[in-house]
């Protein structure tokens, strides 16, 4: 690992490129290298890999990637930092810098542009202000990933194997563990970076799941059953799911399903595991139908 990659010359190299760090867009480019070698490993690369990275910032990540996979294309939305990016990777045929936003982007055309459609690997030091959406996009819109290996807020990393009835246990919780296994590979002090973020991060690694855990028979009312849950977290299950317009169900109904599987109507959604939400919104439909 090399000559990029200490906080000085990070530093330097921004100011050489009239740069300044953008908070607002994330902006805490990694700099400890055993931290890097430790991604890597974890992202289990061989030279028929092909990789996605979000946000590569000033390409620490890049090139060591660039050094294990086939291809790599790595997104970055901040078009100030593409010269510094374009030099810092220059060395490498196989980097195609991409000038998006990841948000924006359909990732099913861009993995058939650039990697003919072979299974890629998602492996990238994540802006920390849209993780949530970017998990749940790599894990909603199915492009055909073959795995995740992503640095995030040590908080949000918690939060993905939360037990129910915790206070970080949420919808992403229920939605990352409905699509893959999330395993933690190290933790990362504030230091690791530059510049410095108030927070410690993780690495987390999410294996994608071939099938999902529980049955579902039909995965919006799935997810917006969950969406309702803890939309109103403090709430009853009851209140909560039997106010969302989305669901197009009505407390009668819940009554019933929470009745059928012995569960109190007091209970709130944020006590309900993976298999009960399935359970439910299976339920729900098929009371539906009798209508
Ligand atoms: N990969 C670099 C590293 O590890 O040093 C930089 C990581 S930094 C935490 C996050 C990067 O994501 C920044 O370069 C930022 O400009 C970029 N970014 C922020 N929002 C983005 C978006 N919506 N799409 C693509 N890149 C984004």
């Amino acid at each position: 690992m090399d000559r990029h990659h200490s906080s000085g010359q990070v530093r330097k190299a921004m100011q050489q490129h009239g740069l300044r760090f953008q908070k607002s867009l994330g902006q805490n480019f990694l700099t400890d290298t055993s931290i890097l070698e430790k991604i890597i490993s974890a992202a289990e690369l061989d030279s028929d890999c092909c990789v996605l990275e979000i946000g590569p910032g000033a390409g620490a990540l890049t090139c060591e990637l660039a050094k294990k996979a086939s291809k790599v294309a790595a997104v970055e939305i901040d078009t100030k930092l593409i010269p510094l990016l374009s030099e810092n990777t220059a060395e490498f045929d196989n980097v195609t810098i991409i000038n998006a936003d990841i948000l924006k982007l359909d990732l099913k055309r861009l993995f058939l542009e650039e990697f003919d459609g072979k299974p890629v690997k998602v492996v990238a030091n994540l802006p920390y202000y849209i993780t949530t959406p970017i998990i749940m996009k790599l894990l909603e819109e199915k492009p055909g990933l073959s795995g995740i290996v992503i640095m995030i807020q040590k908080e949000v990393a918690e939060r993905l194997s939360a037990k129910p009835g915790t206070k970080q246990y949420g919808a992403i919780t229920l939605a990352v563990n409905y699509y893959a296994h999330p395993s933690l590979v190290c933790l990362v002090p504030p230091d690791a970076f530059v510049p410095a973020p108030k927070v410690w991060s993780a690495v987390l690694k999410l294996d994608i799941l071939e099938k999902p855990p529980v049955s579902v028979v039909n995965e919006k009312h799935f997810f917006h059953l969950i969406r309702a849950a803890f939309g109103q977290r403090r709430k009853t299950f009851l209140n909560s799911a039997g106010n969302y317009p989305a669901l197009g169900t009505c407390k009668e109904d819940i009554k019933k399903v929470l009745n059928k599987f012995g569960i109190s109507e007091n209970i709130r959604g944020e006590s309900l595991d993976l298999v009960q939400f399935a359970q439910f919104s299976n339920e729900l439909l098929q009371l539906s139908l009798y209508k």
